[in-house]
Order: structure tokens, then C-alpha cells, then sequence
């Protein structure tokens, strides 16, 4: 590609490139300006600033043209990305539209995407419950994928120091599959999550029921209020953007904190096109740039890349940059680039009511929601599948408003709404495996706007995804009936993958070059100065949310990446 742009080469040189600002890109831009690195990172979406730039933080319902609700035009012209239960009126500015950003299902795949400064960390869940060894011995015990190249101590310490930073809430549980962290105080549970969370510990010895970790600030610490953050106020419309800095974002925390330092360029509309690859140097020497709004083509230049833009981006981004080295894609000397990629069993939901604690209710709203940790095939073997799930929970009592009347007596009714009963329900959470037959690849012919490739996505659940469906209906369905609970609906879904926004591998970690990609720091095996912290550089992909992860990898990565330049090892 031609370098048009005007400046010398030495004024687009840095210590290090970022690409992507969502959760791992804007670590990575932390951890290396945090070190004095000079950096660059490379966001192909607009900017998002910390408050300034979320336009319906603080409006109220009757605010929106919609009330909320998106037109059914809009709904029309998206059809994926309308699929995702947080895309609405509030929130649709942060989401990629369908046809702006085409890709190519060989098989139904529902791609969500967030394409701006913070990626999908504006969007997300919060959900951060950390791996344990169940997942990262995984592999090698049931012989499954590869193995990994590293265990839960490797990564411990890591896991530590980025949960004290984003500040996560959550109780120490003591449960061996979902190991403690460093928690601010949890949110709580309300008398029917309480009352099942004890009818499940009556009846099962492996079984939990515990508030979900998330990163809100519930109690602030002087590392969150030096970021500028402040307690979660509990508004519950945290896609949105939080002004109060309120729950873990790019934005709120990890990109002005790599501001403050001076050493962070954000580049916004800038869409990474591949990386460089010097021959002689036998090294990546930096990348090339599409600009979103001129077209524009540029290089930029460093000594490493750290590549985060999220797991099937970044399979794009590699896979697009070839060289004579690397004909099949950067780093791809095994033909392995692209595949192995998982995600998130999220296809089964079970609701019930429950007709007990009539004379309790709960009030106000609560950012997070209990967590059954994984309770099958944990210590051994023992169902016709392979691996497990964990699942979400949560009751909620119904207010039920009488809309008879007029006047004065309507008013009056609508103020005060009666309370129903109890409602229950319950998401699966289940790991799939990783296979060689779901890949991601460049289509041949069909670009997007910006001249790059399209990626063609193939990726199906299987028989043992079905398997660990139907177990979760059957165990939670027994779950529900020994609590009580009445009226128990147990839906399979049969939803395509990618809704569970959990998308993974590809570029794996392993310790053979043979069969992975990246080594036990995420550092390319074939080229040693890229590095890929993000979801495609995972093994397997645990039961658990996986972004705390992207986050330590990223992290500790980083660490070594610092180190390994000091002694001129890269
Ligand atoms: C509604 C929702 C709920 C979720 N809930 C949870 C949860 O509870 N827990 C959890 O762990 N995860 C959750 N996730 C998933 C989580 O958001 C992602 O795992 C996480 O954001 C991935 O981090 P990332 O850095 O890899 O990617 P992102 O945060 O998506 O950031 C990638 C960035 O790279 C940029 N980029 C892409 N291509 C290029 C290019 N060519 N050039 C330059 N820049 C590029 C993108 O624009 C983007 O800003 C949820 C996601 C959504 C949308």
C-alpha cells in the first residue's frame, strides 16, 4: 500500500501500537504508557469521551422521540444487531449497523459489535467472574482443543491487580471453579434469590448460588476516585455511558488514565488494514491505516503491536496482513489462523413464579444479578458431554396496574400499583468447543466500504452443545420445582452463535508452534513482537464471561512486552 500521507516517517514512529480501545486495547494503552512507552492506538470507530459523548446518559423516558422503543424501520434495516436485548433508543448509537459494516454468515451468526473509542466496554454486562484451573486444565484432562500454555497461577496475580483498578463488587465465596478476587462490597441478594440460594444448598453439596462479581464501584477507593470515578448509583442504564464512571469502561478508566500520562496518540477513524512485516528485520515494524472519513492510506511505525480488536476483528486484521514471510496471514505458518473458534452456549432460559414471601418486595434497582457456578463434569467426568455451564438468576416481583377508570380515579391507580406475585428466571451459560470446523476467513471477492476483505464466519453449535442444553433445562427445571416454584417454562431458544457477544479463539495461545499460534505471554510463536491479548488468542473458553480475562492476559502481556524490550529481546 502507498504512504500518501505528508508527515516524515519519524512523526508516525512510536514505542508501541494499539490497535482497538475496547476492554484489552485500552489495558494495553495503560499498561505501556504506564511503563513510558510512546503510544499509539488505533480506534476505527469515532471518538467516545468519558461524558461528554454519552447523549442520552440523563434522559428520562418521555425524553426519547420512541419512548425507548426503536421504530420498526430501524428494526428493518438491523436485523442482527436489533437481536441483542441492550440495542434501543438509548444505546443505538453505540452499535454497528447492520449493513454500514457487511460480513459474510456461511452459516447464521449473529456478529454484535461496538466500533468506537471503547469498543463494547460502553455496552457490556459487567459480569467478571475470574477462570480457574477447571477451565485452564480443561483441555489437556478432557482432550478437547489444545492445551494451554499457561494455569490459573500464571495468571492470579494478573487477575488481581486489574480487578483493584476497574473495581469490582462481589462476596468471597469459596468456590473452587470460580476462584475469589480482590471485591468491593457485593450487591445483595433479594428474599427469593436468598430463600432459592438456600433451597439449592439443602439439596445439592455441589451446587451454588452466588451474587455475581461485577465491575461496579460499590464502595470507591482512592484508585477509583483518582480516576475520576465515583459509586454506582444503582440507575441501571449503564450502556448508556455512566457519568459517574460508575461501572468498568475504557472510557471512564483505562484510556484517560493512559491520557494523564502524556505518551497515549488516540487516533480515532482509523481502520487498522494489516500489519507490517520487515523481512530483513524479521519483525513487524508497524501497520497500515485506512482513515475512516478521508479513505486515506498512512503507515505507522513501532517496535510492537499489541492487537485488540476484538476476537474475530482481530483474526481479520491478521489474516489480511500477508507478506512474502506470511502468505496465509501474519504469524500463520501452520495454516491454523482463524480456526478453533468458540463462544457461548446462551441458546436455553427457564422462568417460573413463585407464590412465597407475599409479604416482602424489594425496591430500587440492582446493576447485577445472582450466578450458579459450573457444576457439572467439574471433578470428573460424568454426563454424555463435554465441559459444563454456568447460569444467571434472578426474582423479581411483578407490580400489576389496574387501567380501569378515568379521571382522577385512573391517576390515582396508575400511581399505586398492586404487587403480583414472584417471578423467576434463569439464562445458561455453557462452554463450547473449540473446533477445527468453526473458522472465520477472508471472502475472496466482497470488501467493506473501506476496501477490506469481508470475514466469512462459520460457526455452528454441535451435538454436544445440545446435549449440555437439554442438562441445563432438566437440573434447572429439578432446581426450580424442589424451591417451589410453580409455572416452570423451559425454553430452548435455538438462537444462531454470537448473540452471547463471547466470541473467541482463532489465533490461539499453546506451547507448540505446530499446533498455536501465540505463546504463554500472547506473543506471536512466528514474530515475536506482536502480541494478541484479546479473545482470539483463547485456548478454550471456561463457563465463565470472559473480558477479566482479555484484561489480565492483556496486562501481563504488556509486563513482558516492557521487559523483553528492555533486554532487546524484541
Ligand atoms: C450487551 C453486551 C453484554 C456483554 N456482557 C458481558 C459481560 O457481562 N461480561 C463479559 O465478560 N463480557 C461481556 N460482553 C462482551 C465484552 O463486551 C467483550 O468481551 C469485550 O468488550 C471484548 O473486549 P475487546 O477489547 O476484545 O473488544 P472491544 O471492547 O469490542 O474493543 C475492540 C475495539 O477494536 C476496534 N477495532 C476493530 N477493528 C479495528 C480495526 N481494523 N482498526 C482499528 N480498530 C478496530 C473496535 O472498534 C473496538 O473499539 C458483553 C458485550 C455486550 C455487547
Amino acid at each position: 500500500m502507498a504512504n500518501i500521507a505528508g508527515d516524515a516517517a519519524k512523526n508516525r514512529t512510536y514505542d508501541a501500537i494499539v490497535i482497538g480501545s475496547g476492554i484489552s486495547g485500552g489495558w494495553a494503552a495503560k499498561e505501556l504508557t504506564g511503563h513510558g512507552l510512546k503510544t499509539l492506538v488505533l480506534e476505527r470507530g469515532k471518538d467516545v469521551k468519558h461524558i461528554k459523548d454519552y447523549p442520552t446518559t440523563s434522559k428520562n423516558p418521555w425524553e426519547f422521540e420512541h419512548r425507548g422503543q426503536l421504530p420498526v424501520e430501524v428494526k428493518k434495516q438491523n436485523p442482527i444487531v436489533s437481536k441483542c436485548y441492550a440495542f434501543y433508543e438509548g444505546t443505538e448509537h453505540f452499535f454497528v449497523k447492520d449493513a454500514e459494516h457487511p460480513y459474510v454468515q456461511e452459516k447464521p451468526f449473529d456478529w454484535i459489535r461496538g466500533y468506537q473509542v471503547g469498543g463494547k466496554s460502553l455496552l457490556w454486562a459487567r459480569q467478571t467472574q475470574r477462570w480457574s484451573d477447571f477451565d485452564f486444565e480443561g483441555p489437556a484432562r478432557d482432550g478437547f482443543a489444545v492445551d494451554w500454555p499457561i494455569r490459573y497461577a500464571d495468571i492470579a496475580p494478573w487477575y488481581s491487580y486489574v480487578e483493584k483498578f476497574a473495581g469490582i463488587s462481589g462476596n468471597r465465596d469459596g468456590v473452587p471453579q470460580l476462584p475469589d478476587g480482590e471485591f468491593l462490597p457485593p450487591h445483595e441478594m433479594n428474599c427469593v434469590e436468598s430463600f432459592f440460594q438456600k433451597q439449592v444448598a439443602s439439596k445439592y453439596k455441589d451446587r451454588q448460588v452466588i451474587m455475581g462479581r461485577a465491575a461496579h464501584i460499590t464502595a470507591p477507593q482512592p484508585i477509583h476516585l483518582e480516576q475520576g470515578r465515583a459509586k454506582c448509583q444503582h440507575r441501571t442504564i449503564c450502556e448508556r455511558g455512566c457519568p459517574f464512571g460508575g461501572y468498568f469502561s475504557s472510557n471512564a478508566s483505562t484510556i484517560p488514565w493512559a491520557a494523564r500520562t502524556g505518551l497515549m496518540t488516540l487516533r480515532p477513524d482509523s481502520v487498522v488494514h494489516s500489519i507490517i512485516y520487515d523481512e530483513q528485520k524479521g519483525k513487524a515494524t508497524g501497520v497500515r491505516v485506512i482513515d475512516a472519513n478521508t479513505k486515506e492510506e498512512m503507515e505507522f511505525y513501532a517496535n510492537i503491536i499489541f492487537v485488540n480488536a476484538a476476537a474475530l476483528n482481530t483474526n481479520l486484521i491478521l489474516l489480511n496482513s500477508t507478506s512474502s514471510r506470511f502468505p496465509n496471514g501474519f504469524g500463520n505458518d501452520n495454516g491454523l489462523m482463524g480456526k478453533y473458534v468458540a463462544f457461548h452456549n446462551y441458546k436455553a432460559r427457564i422462568s417460573a413464579e413463585y407464590d412465597g414471601h407475599l409479604d416482602s418486595t424489594t425496591d430500587g434497582r440492582r446493576p447485577n444479578s445472582p450466578y450458579i457456578p459450573r457444576f457439572r463434569n467439574v471433578y470428573k467426568q460424568e454426563t454424555d458431554f463435554l465441559r459444563g455451564y454456568a447460569a444467571g438468576f434472578s426474582a423479581n416481583r411483578r407490580s400489576v396496574t389496574n387501567q380501569d377508570g378515568l379521571g382522577a380515579d385512573l391517576k390515582q391507580s396508575l400511581l399505586n400499583p398492586s404487587l403480583g406475585g414472584w417471578s423467576v428466571g434463569s439464562h445458561m451459560m455453557g462452554e463450547t468447543i473449540p473446533k477445527e470446523t468453526n473458522y472465520v476467513a477472508l471472502d475472496k471477492s466482497l470488501k467493506d466500504p473501506y476496501g477490506m476483505p469481508q470475514l466469512k464466519i462459520s460457526v455452528v453449535y454441535d451435538e454436544n452443545d445440545e446435549k449440555m442444553t437439554k442438562d441445563y433445562l432438566e437440573q434447572m427445571t429439578e432446581m426450580f420445582t424442589h424451591a417451589g416454584f410453580t409455572n416452570i417454562q423451559a425454553t430452548n431458544t435455538d438462537r444462531a452463535p454470537g448473540l452471547d457477544i463471547h466470541e473467541m479463539g482463532g489465533v490461539r495461545m499453546g506451547k507448540d508452534p505446530k499446533t498455536s499460534l501465540l505463546n504463554k505471554w500472547n506473543q506471536l510463536h512466528a514474530c515475536s513482537n506482536v502480541f494478541v491479548t484479546d479473545g482470539a488468542s483463547m485456548t478454550s473458553t471456561s463457563t465463565q464471561n470472559p473480558s477479566l480475562t482479555y484484561m489480565a492476559l492483556t496486562a501481563r502481556a504488556a509486563d513482558h512486552a516492557v521487559q523483553e524490550l528492555k533486554k532487546r529481546n524484541i
